[in-house]
């Protein structure tokens, strides 16, 4: 049992001061307001339920910064891609674990709890098995074991190496499973995860529906009936076209008609989708996992923030590509993206109020629901996914409570993080993680090691 002393705290019915609250096996038993604090209690300054980071591609951190050089031609996000694939096809799964392991280090310094990893790097270069089908999937998992992140698994479906079913690119073999092969692998990596705490999740991710058939998607669904479902959709315009051409619908469009999207699922980006999609996915209950940085750094485009909220749609915010994971720059590059579409300010929140309560709050909630995470408000039932920030840096010491989370979002960085738990695990101290450095030192050589190559 822990206890947290609070000078404030963001409960789900509000702020409170003076909280003591207490956690027992990761999940918070009692909360007590206007509390003095006990010997030995974690004295914080200012308490927030933590984030999820609902959509991660760990192994591209290690190519943040090497595709920022412009070449003949127009680079695009499909130009990335091609670079993305040459690098991804070097990396050994010994590489791939040390760097898991220091995102997630990053991720939590910079107060996310929770991962849900997007892991479509199944095979060996070429596309041929690892003896343990699940080998890569449990060197996240060993990440997530050494690092304390909650991890929602999501093993990636990718049949396909784009509309109509064509065969998958040389740069795409370490993805490729035909539905029975997923399944097995699946069913391996849902055994694996019985090793890491009772928090960890599992769920499905059919990568996009340019990589995946009707029919494939309709048995991979109907062979998985619980978990999360995260899909890639509409992130760009091209796929776009692709899909419409095919499939005779817009993607948003097509996957509405024919699934049953409901609140297990988590529609990656969506960025490109008519009012009548934004209307209709709104009302599905499904969360749209947005990645502002990650969106704008590949020029994917804007979502429709304004309509999406009005409608009532869901969100969270993912750290993708991961090639600047910042919780705050993330969540206040949502918002400039929606500020630039519609030159206009405070822009993506229904009605009056504060734009950064909004955005942290709604994200909180999106988070949790997309990683089945029962966690995104601080109440007692809750899973201790707990941020402490200090409210005295001289990002927020101006600031009353009512506008502390806009400080967070638009005047702060993640350096006022001070303390993080996930599911109870006290894993940032005193802003750093409690295992930084042996990680890094593991990471840098896998580094060392990979570009010598
Ligand atoms: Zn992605």
């Amino acid at each position: 049992m822990a206890v947290i002393h609070a000078k404030q705290a963001l409960l789900a019915e509000g702020w409170a001061s003076n909280v003591r609250l207490t956690i027992a096996e990761g999940v918070i038993t009692a909360i007590e307001p206007d509390a003095s604090p006990g010997a030995g209690d974690v004295a914080v300054d200012t308490l927030l339920p933590a984030l999820g980071n609902l959509h991660s591609h760990a192994f591209q951190r290690a190519m943040a910064g090497m595709t920022e050089f412009r070449q003949a031609g127009r680079d695009s996000f499909w130009t990335w891609r091609e670079l993305m694939y040459r690098f991804m096809d070097r990396l050994t799964p010994e590489q791939i674990e040390a760097i898991a392991a220091q995102v997630y280090v990053e991720m939590l310094e910079a107060g996310y709890a929770s991962v849900g990893e997007f892991h479509y790097v199944h095979h060996q270069p070429g596309g041929a098995p690892y003896d343990n089908i699940a080998e890569l999937s449990e060197r996240i998992f060993a990440a997530a074991s050494q690092t304390g992140i909650g991890l929602t698994h999501l093993p990636v479906l990718y049949s396909y190496g784009g509309a109509r079913q064509t065969e998958l690119n040389a740069g795409q073999r370490r993805f490729g499973n035909d539905v029975d092969r997923f399944q097995r692998l699946v069913e391996r990596a849902a055994a694996a995860l019985g090793n890491l705490p009772g928090d960890a999740r599992i769920g499905i991710a059919p990568h996009s529906l340019r990589a995946t058939s009707p029919a494939d998607l309709a048995r991979a669904l109907a062979e998985n009936g619980q978990g999360p479902v995260h899909i890639h959709i509409a992130e760009q315009p091209r796929e776009v076209q692709e899909i419409e051409a095919w499939l005779g619908a817009r993607p948003v469009e097509w996957l509405l008609d024919h699934q049953e999207v409901d609140d297990r699922w988590c529609l990656i980006h969506a960025t490109h989708m008519t009012d009548a999609e934004t209307r209709n996915m709104a009302a599905t209950g499904a969360v749209a996992g947005l990645c502002p940085i990650t969106e704008a750094n590949l020029g994917d485009g804007p979502f429709n923030g304004p309509d999406y909220a009005r409608a009532g749609g869901r969100f969270g915010i993912g750290s993708d590509s991961n090639v600047n994971i910042s919780l705050t720059e993330e969540l206040r590059t949502l918002e400039y993206s929606q500020r630039l579409r519609d030159t206009g300010r405070n822009v993506l929140i229904p009605g009056e109020g504060s734009v950064g309560a909004f955005l942290y709050t709604s994200a909180a909630q999106g988070g949790a629901q997309a990683l089945a995470r029962a966690s995104g408000a601080i109440a007692p039932g809750k899973l201790a996914d707990l941020v402490a920030i200090d409210s005295r840096s001289a990002a927020l010491c101006a600031l009353s409570r009512d506008h502390l989370l806009d400080g967070l979002v638009f005047a702060a960085k993640d350096n006022v993080v001070s303390d993080v738990w996930s599911a109870g695990r006290h894993v940032v101290r005193g802003g750093h993680h409690v295992g930084r450095d042996a990680v890094f030192e593991t990471y840098r050589a896998a580094m060392e090691e990979l570009v010598s190559v």
